[in-house]
């Protein structure tokens, strides 16, 4: 069996993605309380003391707050890069590993490759897994595409890709300027139409779960994404849309053999 993956909740009130190969499992962010965490994670069949590490994208605190608690009681090692270690005091943590340079590393079995994104935080990763023949890529958080970022994320065999908001949404919607700048901005989140763009340019045809995350609640609706990625939805094999409450449950990627 390839990789498996899960999510505790997606969007701006909080994020955990779950990654799993054999009886490992990563847990990406942590943007909710201990209890909320075990909580969300009991849903999906597990604890976080099943947890081998947890990998942080970057210091907001939809991805962050619950990272130090959670490492802490559980003796959780961390992987970050080390602008997000020096982005936020978060006090003590049980061990650390920095990740320099976004060089590609190992653990639990998953080979992990991070990959630097535009977007307003000191040093955000994104990242590319793979284990055994099947790859993941989570792609969320950043404010335009780059061609690194494309060359990275080609060819994954699933995929949780961000699509934040419909622009006209967010020029209308409730947001102060500054945010709606931030947000629309080169540094801020992927429209629906830059998350289709994004897939046109590299293909998708390949893959076999798409999972449109970190989706507003505010600026988007489930209507006005599915039809910016209406192609998409007719030829992958699953497209599920990830929410705030309920993340989704877990899904499992072939491996393909390489
Ligand atoms: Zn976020
Ligand atoms: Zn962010």
């Amino acid at each position: 069996m390839g990789l498996r993956f899960a999510s505790l909740g997606s969007g701006s009130k909080g994020n955990g993605t779950l990654v799993a190969s054999g009886d490992q499992c990563l847990l990406v962010d942590c943007g909710f309380t201990i209890k909320q965490t075990e909580r969300r994670m009991l849903r999906l069949g597990m604890s976080p003391a099943d947890l081998t590490a947890i990998l942080v994208t970057h210091e907001h605190s939809d991805h962050l707050s619950g990272v130090a608690p959670l490492a802490r009681k559980y003796g959780l090692p961390i992987y970050l890069t080390p602008g997000t270690l020096r982005a936020r005091d978060i006090g003590k943590l049980p061990q650390v590993h920095l990740i320099e340079g976004h060089q590609p590393f190992v653990v639990a079995d998953i080979q992990v490759t991070p990959v630097a994104v535009p977007h307003d935080a000191r040093e955000a990763a994104q990242y590319v897994f793979r284990s055994r023949g099947s790859s993941l890529g989570l792609l969320t958080d950043l404010g335009t595409v780059t061609p690194h970022v494309e060359s990275h994320f080609a060819g994954c065999d699933a995929l949780v890709l961000e699509a934040n908001h419909d622009p006209q949404m967010l020029a209308q919607g409730p947001y102060p300027p500054s945010l709606k700048r931030r947000v629309g901005g080169a540094y801020g989140h992927l429209s629906n139409q830059q998350a289709a763009g994004f897939l046109q340019r590299v293909g998708y045809e390949q893959l076999q779960h798409l999972v449109v995350a970190h989706i507003s609640e505010k600026n988007n609706t489930l209507e006005l994404a599915r039809s910016a990625l209406a192609e998409m939805l007719e030829s992958v094999e699953n497209c599920i849309f990830a929410c705030q409450q309920d993340g989704f449950d877990w899904l499992t990627v072939e491996a393909r053999g390489y």
